[in-house]
């Protein structure tokens, strides 16, 4: 979409007037990041997006990934705009001083990440890769292994990859191949094909370190014999210097539906030069800090797709004229009214910005607890937003991105026609962000991670730690009479939402597949639930506003009214997920399985 705009004003009220983030990073003590240098670097931010990365967006589309013989050219203007992006200093914002980084805070280049992939998704998965690898090392990387791939991550000189996936294993990584061997120093040598690398191999940087799961020779077989490693495209001195070439060639690129710009890779390791992270055996538990990131990364994507496909929808729905309004004339000097006046398309266009606003304040919410979880200095304070986070990653990750897929839908509906070709950029996000349900852990293995793992596995402690905190907020606004309809609607689903935890956990005593029959529907009303609280949040703060006598009625005015849009006709969509979790395993699993097609 040539036209993105970086959603400034939106994402100030999340993080300033719902979240109070000013007051939050004063407390985590970075003191640095004040209200004006936060408002400097959206405005960098925004210029970024706006003006480098939505112009390469539909060319880079056309153009794709091109593979040559193991090497691998991105479209044109990616390594140029890549170079703009390490040279604004972009890359290192949210690591520490000690390893080249600015030390500000997650959510600020999380937030400043949603406007990059809003403006050009492919390009936006090179840095945001890199920032999961960064992250691991973080946290399990040697003081050794931060001084040499750290910095030069953090300074963006090199990317980084995250090589899981192998042919025969996707989710289920316990049946892994990759092999590494012990060498003589202390490193080792790694062989086997990883498929579907992101960013496996480009031209935007001088090396790139891929973190790859694999199995040591007397591993014990299952998901608790792999170890994570470090494997770079090029050998590294101790000094951090680049050598030679490593024995890793991507052996060819996908196309693919979508994100074509990015560079979906076959990496092939031949005795590559490896070396462990963390400890032997343990690499899954390493690589969750990574997929953990990467998840909320993704959900983020799915906003940002939401974002763009309303803006482009919006846009269109003002200018288009067809036919004349049911209740009169709203264009008498034109031909025929603009299609914002009919009530199924603002039906489309107000899911998308119900959406759009409620999935922001929960994906923000989430980067305010990685915030507390990395910096707050009280032990219960940290515990209490793992706890949250554990929770909310696997709906953030897979409610946003399924809910992106109606609202980039939406995107090309509005359109009618015109959007389904290429020209306005409607077909291209429906077609880029159908792949955020899949990748990083598709949703049906999202649901299983909420409602068997996270749930189930604490006997409920997550969830109720998180619904005490919706209960509480809504004893504390019970007297406010204007709300009491939406905070007695947000209770009882959280009543709802306890007891039905608790039916399904004793039918599914009886019968696991409970569990798995239930687990998308439950994972969906949980995140129409959880946005449902933000919304009554933001209207609580919206209503304030106007209150107090705020200059910007209008803005607090279409809060009210998207709240009510979400509360009459989108929260209600919990009725048919709870009719569907009610009605049990039996429709699901009653077949044969060589009884499905009938001829
Ligand atoms: C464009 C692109 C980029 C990617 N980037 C990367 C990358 O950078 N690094 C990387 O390592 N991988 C990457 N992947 C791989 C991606 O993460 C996997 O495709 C994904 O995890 C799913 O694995 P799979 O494709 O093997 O599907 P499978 O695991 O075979 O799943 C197939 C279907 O079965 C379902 N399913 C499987 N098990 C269960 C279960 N227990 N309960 C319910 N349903 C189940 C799944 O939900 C899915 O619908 C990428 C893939 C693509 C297409």
């Amino acid at each position: 979409m040539q036209n993105f705009k970086a959603p400034q004003r939106d994402t100030l009220f999340v993080t300033n007037e719902l979240f109070g983030f000013e007051a939050h990073y004063q407390r985590l003590g970075f003191e640095d990041a004040t209200d004006d240098l936060v408002r400097a670097i959206y405005a960098e931010a925004a210029k970024f997006a706006e003006n480098v990365l939505a112009p390469i967006n539909a060319s880079g589309d056309e153009e794709g990934c091109q593979f040559n013989d193991g090497v691998v050219t991105t479209p044109t203007g990616f390594k140029e705009a890549y170079k703009q992006y390490v040279d604004g200093g972009w890359p290192s914002m949210s690591h520490p001083v000690e390893y080249g980084g600015q030390g500000l805070p997650y959510s600020l280049s999380t937030s400043m990440a949603e406007w990059f992939s809003g403006a050009n998704h492919s390009w936006a998965m090179y840095p945001g890769l890199s920032q999961g690898c960064m992250e691991t090392l973080k946290a399990h990387g040697t003081e050794e292994q931060k001084k040499i791939y750290l910095e030069k991550l953090v300074e963006g000189s090199w990317t980084g990859t995250m090589c899981l996936t192998e042919s025969h294993c996707g989710s289920d990584l316990g049946m892994l191949k990759c092999k590494a061997e012990p060498a003589e120093d202390g490193t080792y040598k790694l062989t086997g094909t990883k498929i579907f690398i992101s960013a496996g191999e480009h031209d935007m940087s001088d090396n790139i370190v891929h973190i790859v799961l694999a199995r040591l020779p007397d591993a014990p077989a299952g998901t608790r014999g792999i170890s994570l490693f470090i494997v770079p495209k090029f050998n590294v001195d101790a000094s951090g210097n680049i050598t030679d070439r490593n024995t890793v060639k991507c052996g060819s690129i996908e196309h693919k539906m979508g994100i074509k710009g990015s560079a979906t890779c076959v990496i092939n390791f031949d005795s590559a030069n490896a070396i462990l992270i963390g400890e032997p055996n343990r690499g899954l538990n390493c690589m969750f800090v990574f997929m953990n990131m990467a998840r909320i990364g993704t959900g983020v994507e799915g906003l940002s797709a939401t974002e763009a496909a309303f803006q482009g929808a919006l846009a269109y729905a003002q200018d288009r004229t067809q036919f004349r309004s049911m209740s009169g004339v709203k264009n008498p000097d034109g031909p025929a009214d603009p299609i914002i006046v009919h009530p199924d398309v603002r039906r489309m266009l107000l899911t998308q910005k119900a959406l759009r606003e409620g999935n922001r304040a929960l994906a923000i919410y989430c980067m305010q607890l990685v915030d507390i979880t990395q910096h707050d200095q009280s032990v219960e304070e940290k515990k209490l937003a793992e706890s949250k986070l554990a929770l909310l990653t696997p709906i953030v990750k897979a409610f946003l991105t399924e809910t992106a897929q109606e609202t980039t839908s939406y995107g090309m509906q509005v359109f009618g026609g015109h959007g389904y070709i290429k020209e306005w950029g409607m077909e291209q996000l429906a077609r880029d962000t159908r792949i955020c349900t899949m990748y990083e852990g598709t949703t049906g293995i999202q649901a299983i991670d909420l409602l068997a793992r996270k749930i189930m596995g604490s006997k409920g402690e997550l969830l109720n730690v998180f619904t005490s905190e919706i209960k509480s907020y809504c004893a504390t606004i019970r007297d406010k009479k204007q709300f009491n309809h939406w905070s007695n609607a947000i209770e009882s689903h959280v009543d709802e939402w306890l007891q039905m935890t608790h039916d399904i956990g004793l039918t599914a005593a009886k019968n696991p597949d409970e569990l798995g029959a239930a687990s998308v529907d439950y994972l969906m009303y949980s995140g129409y639930v959880t946005v449902g609280y933000f919304w009554l949040k933001m209207a609580v703060v919206a209503q304030q506003k106007i209150d107090d006598g705020t200059s910007e009625v209008d803005f607090y005015n279409a809060k009210l009214q998207t709240a009510k849009f979400y509360f009459d006709r989108m929260l209600t969509r919990t009725r048919s997920l709870v009719s569907a979790i009610n009605s049990g395993s039996e429709n699901l699993m009653q077949m044969d399985a060589e009884h499905f097609y009938q001829g």
